[in-house]
């Protein structure tokens, strides 16, 4: 490989590697059960208990598209990236085991801002404090330049043979449950835009803006998701979810994604809806990325107010499909409306 000197004075190849190495020793933490060796050699080797299947995932993050650089801090990039895919492992009931990286980045984000730290090293902040936090270590994964900033995240879980959660078992007399609260992700997404709109006016730089204190809780649901890895293991080892996802696209996509694979039809009661205290009923339906469980159980099924901590609401119930209508319905006290998918819209 030949490398070419760069205005900092270091070669692509050597930047690389250093990066590499950055890596590497922020990502190796401590010995995991699942991961029996990570990053360093050829591959990363896994280990699964016995009886255990593995879940896998990946989801792409995109500069422009999932994530904008002049909006979204770098810290919030990379928690968000890894989010999703723990959040797919939670929506299963799967206990995640390591994560695999690949990074394209433009040179001018692994190289640091004056004396600030490199954008990708914030990023990586981010993502590993995650990582330490849902004990799933990052094992591996790719570096390369390009154009625009991607990140591509795998997700590996295991969950015990045959009780993996999954969209397809709802039946008609299932009740509907959601964890947390609902649009707080779009409400600090609406608020986020008008932040960066505000700084954008003042100063012309390709910079998010720096994020008051007095909006940290408001924007936390959208920057920093928390996957609900622990209720997905407790409906998974209770066996009292008779379907399950997690709610990454809105309400009305997700719950007709639902339906879809379950051969069924939904009501939601509106008034029922866990509502954050910031959001619109409108955001709390459509606006994605709230990152909570969306759940079925039958009617017999005995659930607690919360599970670790987090709160459980009955927002419906599983009906009869009906063909050639909306999978779902939005009960309301002015009657009944088609709750039609229109959740998640890529940034423009
Ligand atoms: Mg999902």
């Amino acid at each position: 490989v030949q490398s070419k000197r760069n205005e900092s004075g270091d070669s692509g190849a050597q930047g690389e590697l250093a990066l590499l190495r950055e890596i590497r020793s922020r990502a190796a933490k401590r010995p995991s059960s699942g991961l029996r060796l990570g990053i360093g050699d050829d591959c990363a080797l896994l280990r699964l208990g016995v009886g255990e299947e593995m879940a896998v995932t990946t989801d792409l993050s995109i500069a422009g598209h999932h994530f904008r650089l002049d909006w979204h801090p770098a810290e919030s990039v990379g928690h968000r990236a890894l989010a999703r895919g723990l959040s797919d492992l939670a929506a299963m009931g799967a206990r995640p085991i390591a994560a695999f990286l690949s990074l394209g980045l433009p040179r001018e984000l692994t190289h640091g801002v004056g004396r600030g730290p490199a954008w990708v090293t914030r990023f990586l902040s981010g993502l590993l404090a995650l990582a330490e936090a849902s004990k799933t270590p990052l094992a591996g994964g790719d570096l390369a330049e390009s154009p625009v900033a991607v990140a591509d995240i795998v997700l590996t879980g295991a969950v015990p043979r045959g009780k993996a959660l999954l969209r397809s078992g709802a039946r008609p007399g299932d009740l509907l449950y959601v964890t947390g609260s609902l649009g707080g992700a779009a409400a600090g997404l609406a608020r986020l835009a008008a932040l960066a709109e505000q700084t954008a006016s003042r100063k012309v730089r390709l910079q998010p803006p720096t994020i008051p204190k007095n909006l940290h809780d408001l924007l936390a649901p959208h920057l920093y998701p928390q996957p609900r890895i622990a209720q997905g293991l407790w409906l998974m080892r209770h066996g009292l979810a008779s379907a399950a996802l997690d709610l990454s696209d809105g309400l009305s996509t997700d719950l007709a994604h639902l339906c879809e694979e379950s051969g069924v039809s939904a009501e939601v009661d509106a008034d029922a809806l866990p509502l954050h205290p910031a959001a619109t009923l409108d955001q709390a339906l459509h606006g994605g990325e709230d990152y909570e469980l969306l759940f079925a159980a039958p009617p017999a099924a005995k659930l607690p107010r919360k599970i670790a901590g987090v709160g459980i609401a009955k927002i419906g119930r599983i009906v009869k499909a009906r063909p050639g209508r909306a999978a779902a319905t939005l009960l309301t006290a002015h009657g009944t409306k088609l709750l039609k998918p229109n959740g998640w819209e890529h940034f423009s």
